[in-house]
């Protein structure tokens, strides 16, 4: 079975370097931490992990959280309360909308990927709230295409809002040396950004983080609900996600890779009829509509020796049930070629 449903992009995951590190961070430091950081499970992991990770940022700083979705969950209220205003892209992760709901300031969405029709919703309504805070995914995870970053931030700046990106996705896998959204579009870290990531995908690990200015993290580390009551990711897990991010950051042509196989997937589907949007990023939709479709072709994919995996609704809006292709740079020239012959056959011949 070729798997075309894991966000192991990089395919580090299974990287003997980044195994090494695991093992010999399990074997000095033991299997688990044992408490919340703040209460003695902060092991000495924790500080060099972070320190790499907001070098490779851009910030002042980063904190690590037991997950991403722990991140976006506590962050957002702790950036947003009672008063204030989180503005959602309309496509935004389930642990961003998750985040802005627990945070209990109002919940604004916007129109996917549209800074003008952001710039409206504030300029109606940024004097009912104290602080207003955007969020948006880097690289969507559904869709496979960017946020107009330079546009959010201009609009940001103009409402004095704060904009929280949410970069699980695009971490190792957008920017020359795989920094993420900001680094894609050449945009330096600012105060009013605040960076997410996850170690779990692209980093072959487990856990996520928190990027920005020192006093955001001092911040989070008195506020964030998740950091406080909630016990670490084990030394193993923080190793391995360091000697993930030298990878990444040395080996540019994994990033490379993936364009390339993203670029050559893509062609050849929409080639054969199929609704595929265009881009070169890892994660490709294929649009099937009605969510029975969307099964039928994953199981028929099954039989023939690939997973690529249907999703529907919640995940995605009604209609708009599809496969969605994770590439890995790990994918040879044999895996994407038995992947675009099987979809052109069932563009052909629909599977039944
Ligand atoms: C996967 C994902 C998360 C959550 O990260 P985990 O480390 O898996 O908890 C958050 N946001 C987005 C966009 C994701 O795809």
């Amino acid at each position: 079975m070729v798997n075309f449903g894991s966000n192991n992009y990089l395919g580090l995951a299974t990287h003997p370097e980044v195994i090494a590190a695991a093992q010999e961070a399990a074997g000095a430091e033991g299997t688990g931490t044992g408490a919340s950081r703040l209460l003695s499970g902060n092991q000495s992991g924790y500080r060099r992990l972070e320190a790499t990770l907001a070098d490779w940022k851009g910030t002042e700083s980063a904190l690590v959280f037991s997950s991403g979705f722990a991140a976006a969950v506590g962050a957002i209220p702790a950036l947003a309360g009672p008063g204030d205003a989180v503005a959602c892209d309309r496509l935004a992760h389930a642990s961003l909308l998750d985040g802005a709901r627990l945070s209990r300031a109002r919940l604004l969405v916007y129109p996917h990927a549209d800074p003008a029709a952001l710039d409206r919703v504030l300029a109606r309504q940024r004097r009912r709230f104290r602080r207003v805070l955007v969020v948006t995914d880097g690289l969507f995870s559904m869709d496979g295409d960017i946020c107009p970053l330079p546009e959010l931030i201009a609009v940001a700046e103009r409402h004095d809002a704060r904009l929280l990106v949410d970069d699980a996705h695009a971490t190792g896998v957008l920017g020359g040396g795989g920094g993420g959204t900001l680094e894609h579009f050449g945009v330096a870290g600012v105060d009013r950004v605040v960076q997410m990531g996850t170690l779990s995908k692209a980093l072959g690990s487990a856990g996520g983080f928190i990027a920005g200015p020192d006093v955001l993290r001092e911040w989070l580390v008195n506020r964030a609900r998740t950091l406080v009551f909630s016990t670490g990711v084990p030394a193993s897990s923080l190793a391995a996600a360091g000697a993930a991010v030298g990878l990444a950051r040395r080996q540019a042509w994994r990033r490379t890779r993936l364009r390339e196989l993203s670029v050559r997937v893509r062609g050849a589907a929409r080639a054969a009829g199929l609704v595929v949007p265009e881009g070169d990023t890892p994660v490709i939709p294929v649009m099937l509509g009605d969510e029975h479709r969307a099964m039928r072709w994953m199981d028929a994919m099954l039989a023939r020796g690939l997973f690529v995996p249907g999703v529907r609704p919640p995940t995605v809006p009604a209609g708009g049930s599809r496969l969605r292709i994770s590439l890995m740079a790990t994918h040879t020239d044999e895996h994407a070629g038995r992947l675009v012959e099987t979809l052109a056959a069932f563009a052909g011949r629909e599977p039944s």
